[in-house]
């Protein structure tokens, strides 16, 4: 037996009103300073008002948020004691907002323990709402929140089948103003959740749907939306499509690409789509062993013309490497300006946490650690792999 699991979703123009139909005494918004300069805050507190919600906000939502930030949210959020938390912002508030929730309910609970075999018994004091104003990472549709522990220099992939929100409002007005940097790097993670998804062991009929539905929008509208975020119907396309690369995910799993970008993130402190994206390709040509099959019907669905699989998966890598230079993503550790002296005194951290990370157990081909210290040398200065 297996489940398909999804919160309730409003997308579309205009999907933010829901809020004014929400019932409840008091809501407490995750967010960062970003976020707030960009009106959003107010524009969703002033929805709440009209459901009579009083609002406190928690704007010091860190970029990829660290143990020390999410207790400290939790602490405000005890005090105030709402029946709501809304995470609003990218993947790092949606995460944050998820744990001080769950230490709001759980304040008995270690982190380290949170997983998908544990129950939790959330929602006896509140519901959560997502609502993304990025179009990447779909933290608002999935089951899991990555949490820094900087002291270890780890990320905790923390996950549980109750993590998901009770609402996500995608609204395709929110991502506007992102960064251009933030844009490039959160896009790639959606693309990287799609094709995860689609080869991953625990890949299923729900989640394939899902995976090569969000990688057609992906590849037909990311850079439309990348160059021109005034181009409405690509800003909607991708916002749609990273909340759908996010319920694929989910309801499957991701890969070693992931694996390797966490491990990698919390080391260098590099955000979680550039560390990731940067191993994307390798990670394709080193899983092609085992699911070439799987890549080449993705190169398919996108519109790659190819004969045989090895060319079809040689062209979807290309194709990947393409947009990625074009948007200016690093395409080796090398371009991120980290000397191999700095790098290659790490690799034996790097390879261990990535070893042992969910998202390499699950990998079509599972790396060993000798296979992920070739991964993270080939991907240092960008030799390719021969597959
Ligand atoms: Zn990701």
């Amino acid at each position: 037996m297996w489940w398909f699991q999804s919160p309730k979703i409003a997308f579309g123009e205009d999907a933010l009103e829901v809020l004014k139909d929400l019932e409840g005494k008091k809501a407490f918004i995750v967010t960062d300073n970003t976020i707030r300069s960009l009106g959003y805050v107010d524009i969703v507190s002033n929805y709440l008002k009209e459901a009579e919600i009083d609002v406190r906000v928690f704007d010091e939502a860190e970029s990829e948020p660290s143990i020390e930030n999410v207790m400290e949210g939790s602490k405000l959020l005890r005090e105030y004691a709402p029946d709501w938390i809304i995470g609003l912002g990218g993947g790092s508030c949606m995460d944050a907002a998820k744990v001080v929730w769950v230490l709001y309910e759980r304040p008995d609970i270690k982190l380290e323990d949170i997983s998908p075999l544990v129950e939790l018994g959330l929602r006896k004091k509140a519901r959560l709402v997502c609502i993304p104003t990025t179009s990447g990472t779909g933290s608002e549709a999935s089951w899991a929140a990555v949490i820094t522990d900087k002291k270890e220099h780890l990320k905790m992939e923390l996950a549980s089948r109750e993590f998901y929100p009770d609402l996500s409002i995608v609204d395709p007005k929110l991502p506007v103003g992102v960064p251009r940097k933030v844009a490039a790097d959160t896009g790639m993670d959606m693309l990287i959740n799609a094709v995860e998804a689609y080869v991953n062991q625990w890949k299923n009929d729900f989640s394939d749907a899902l995976a090569i539905k969000s990688a057609q929008l992906f590849f037909k509208y990311f850079l439309r939306s990348y160059e021109n975020e005034n181009d409405q119907e690509a800003r909607e396309k991708m916002h749609n499509a990273a909340t759908i690369a996010g319920l694929a995910f989910s309801n499957s799993q991701a890969g070693v690409a992931h694996a390797m970008g966490h491990s990698f993130g919390a080391a260098f402190k590099i955000p979680h789509g550039r560390a990731t994206a940067v191993f994307f390709p390798y990670s394709i040509e080193f899983g092609f062993k085992e699911a070439g099959e799987r890549y080449a019907e993705i190169a398919k669905a996108i519109g790659i013309e190819a004969g045989a699989v090895h060319e079809a998966v040689r062209k979807l890598v290309d194709a990947i490497r393409a947009i990625m230079k074009k948007i200016g993503e690093p395409l080796t550790v090398k371009e991120m300006g980290i000397k191999w002296i700095d790098y290659s005194q790490k690799l034996d951290e790097l390879v261990a946490k990535a070893e042992v990370s969910t998202c390499n157990f699950v990998n079509p081909r599972v790396a060993s650690s000798e296979e992920l210290r070739e991964l993270f040398t080939y991907a240092f200065d960008g030799r390719t792999i021969d597959f």
